[in-house]
């Protein structure tokens, strides 16, 4: 069970005000037989790589979490694992940066081709520190009956 918390998404005080604090909210997910939160997310919509079974710590109940194993993943979600909206966001922030100074004196490609092995390293090292969660999925996904 899913729920979407957006506390200051009807600001009518200020207007605009909601805007500034769209990046302030989360998804509570809970148990589907007693109401227990057992996680919360700030990313919309994030993949989390798992059997998709999970035992609720308060009543005992084995539902589906929404967590599925890497093999399971359409690549669209299995990119996101691996480079995540923040990842992403600060990526393009800095190709977009290296893109604009090429239409600056001196003009040249040298910065953007900097950013965008700066990005390339960015990806490159939050893959490395995925790779063991990706690894034990798909051990999990093989291991099964
Ligand atoms: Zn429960």
């Amino acid at each position: 069970m899913k729920e979407d918390n957006e506390p200051f998404s009807t600001s009518v005080f200020v207007r605009g005000a909601g805007e500034f604090f769209v990046f302030v909210r989360w998804t509570s997910y809970h148990c589907p037989e007693c109401g227990h939160v057992f996680r919360r997310d700030y990313w919309v919509n994030s993949v989390h790589l798992g059997t998709g079974k999970r035992t609720c710590s308060r009543c005992g109940a084995v539902f589906d979490d929404g967590s599925r194993e890497w093999p399971e993943l359409p690549r669209v979600r299995k990119a996101r694992v691996l480079c995540p909206p923040l990842l992403t966001g600060i990526c393009g922030g800095f190709l977009l940066a290296g893109v604009l100074t090429c239409f600056l004196p001196p003009k040249g490609v040298g910065a953007a081709l900097i950013m965008l092995m700066f990005d390339l390293v960015l990806v490159a090292a939050w893959s490395l520190v995925r790779l063991p969660w990706v690894i034990q999925s798909v051990h999990r996904y093989n291991a099964r009956p």
